[in-house]
């Protein structure tokens, strides 16, 4: 393998060149019009434009893309997570294009990309499993009768859902028949796919995740767990390896378990296998995703292990060159997630330019990115900015060293979510590691991230008006009625 085409943007497209050229492997960037200044094109050794703005004019074209590799010579995809990572159809068509898929079979990517089919391929391994209905329900008086078997609140699941969406709580018998409609339609317009399913909603949740390898001679390997229950909208903002309440025992239990799934479907490369675990400690398989993994960097750092290296000599069909029992959990490490997003307004996207974007450095720091000042923000794809990855000797030194990553990081121009992860950091049902996936809707408050900018305006505005006062008794600066001078504290 002398060229790897990489089919994303973004920060997870420079992540995968750097292994690629640290491999000696050549790169290929693929742009749209919006990317045309990126740093992804300008670090790859070669470029070739796909299209216009949106993804489906461009990233998402598996033709545009396998052309593109005709053009270069590249001899190999890597599809990075999100757009054609998890397809099928362009698995198939990349083979049959006589190139090489980093990333599992089109079989493997076809039973997992189904929730339903997932399971069914998981139930032969005996793998515990959220109570509700094992394949998909249309006829609604039926599936309102499993509902209430299963007992409420239950939550209504798109079988083809992703990204947290096509989901559906439902709390009692009445509002079933309602929501269900909804859910129908919802999965029907997002995924071309109407096919729904009932789990029962586990109550206080914690999302744990399971990293594997699987090489084409049969080895799999776990790489340990995630704990990924820091959440809005069913989608996460704040990963940790590893996870803060588990025992070691459950930990190899849900490794085994992980590995039972990816032999389910000989599976090839990297994924992971998630898992909702409920106060009991008790684990049952949700889904596995069949490419590498937004928050893949914090099993790196514990381990040691370049998950994209692996990925890459895996396709080049070399075996795991470790065992598991060669593999150890060193230190913590944390991942926040910075989205152009408002979390004083309900975690909106917010769009815009970055007039200021320093990133934080010394020990333990790792920002994996793709913008730099001046940038801006497409509205065309996922609003992530970067992701500031923390590691630590243990899980109380990534905390302290995660706030202090984030006073260091200094992002205007658009809203973040950098505030929010030092609020997490800082309240004590994070730092206990006794959080689960209701978090944020219980403990967040928008009103939480002001408090420090409002003290030092206050602190500012005070300063001047004894300043000025002392020269002119007469004429205050700051009525009485003032923002400031009402919420004046003693400084
Ligand atoms: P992870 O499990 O890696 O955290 P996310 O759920 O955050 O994954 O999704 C990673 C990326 O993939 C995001 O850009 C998300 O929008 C996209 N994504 C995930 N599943 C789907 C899907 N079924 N359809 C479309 N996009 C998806
Ligand atoms: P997606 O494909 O969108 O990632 P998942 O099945 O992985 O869908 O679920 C996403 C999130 O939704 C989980 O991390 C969890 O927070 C919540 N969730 C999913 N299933 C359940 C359940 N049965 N009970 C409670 N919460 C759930
Ligand atoms: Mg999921």
């Amino acid at each position: 393998m002398h060229k790897i085409l990489v089919a994303n943007r973004g920060e997870i497209a420079l992540r995968i060149m750097r292994s690629a050229r640290e491999m000696g492997i050549k790169t290929v960037a693929v742009y749209s019009d919006a990317d045309r200044n990126a740093l992804h094109v300008r670090y790859a050794d070669e470029a070739v434009h796909i299209g216009p703005s949106p993804s489906n004019k461009s990233y998402l074209c598996g033709d545009k893309i396998i052309e593109a590799c005709r053009q270069t010579g590249a001899e190999a995809i890597h599809p990075g997570y999100g757009f054609l990572s998890e397809n099928a159809a362009f698995a198939r068509q990349v083979k049959a294009a006589g190139l090489i898929l980093i990333g599992p079979s089109p079989e493997a990517m076809e039973i997992m990309g189904n929730k339903l089919s997932a399971k069914a391929a998981a139930l032969k391994y005996h793998i515990p499993m959220v109570p509700g209905t094992e394949e998909a329900i249309t006829d609604v008086a039926e599936a309102k009768q499993r509902a209430i078997e299963v007992g409420f609140p239950i939550l209504i699941k798109a079988a083809a859902g992703g990204g947290g969406k096509g989901m559906r709580v439902v709390e009692n018998a009445a509002d079933f028949e309602e929501q269900m409609h909804v859910a129908v339609s919802e999965a029907t317009s997002a995924f071309g796919d109407g096919s729904v399913f009932i789990e029962r909603y586990i109550s206080s949740p914690k999302h744990i995740e399971i990293q594997v390898l699987g090489d084409s001679h049969g080895n799999i390997v776990h790489l340990f767990e995630r704990d990924c229950s820091v959440q809005r909208r069913h989608q996460k903002v704040i990963e940790e390896a590893p996870s803060a309440t588990i025992t070691p025992a459950i930990s190899a239990k849900m490794g085994k378990c992980a590995i039972d799934v990816a032999r389910s479907v000989n599976y090839t490369g990297a994924g992971t296998v998630e898992f909702i675990m409920d106060d009991q400690l008790n684990f049952y398989f949700l889904e596995m995703n069949t490419r590498l993994q937004v928050e893949h960097p914090v099993t790196e750092l514990i381990t040691g292990i370049d998950l994209v290296k692996e990925q890459i000599k895996i396709a080049r069909g070399e075996a795991i060159s470790f065992k598991q029992d060669e593999l150890a959990i060193n230190g913590h490490a944390i991942e926040l997630r910075v989205y152009a997003e408002d979390p004083a307004n309900n975690f909106l996207p917010d769009i815009g330019t970055l007039q200021t974007y320093i990133t934080p450095k010394g020990a333990g720091v790792r920002v994996d990115d793709g913008f730099e000042q001046g940038m801006e923000i497409p509205i065309y794809y996922d609003p992530m900015i970067a992701k500031l990855i923390i590691y630590g000797k243990d899980r109380n030194e990534a905390i302290e060293r995660m706030t202090r990553a984030i006073d260091e990081y200094q992002i205007t121009g658009i809203a973040t979510t950098l505030g929010f992860g030092k609020f997490v950091m800082q309240h004590e049902v994070f730092i206990s590691g006794k959080f689960d996936t209701h978090f944020v809707k219980e403990y967040f408050k928008p009103k939480a991230l002001h408090t420090e900018n409002e003290d030092e305006a206050l602190i500012a505005a005070l300063i001047i008006q004894r300043l000025l006062s002392a020269k002119s008794r007469e004429v205050p600066l700051l009525s009485e009625n003032s923002y400031w001078v009402k919420n004046r504290k003693e400084i």
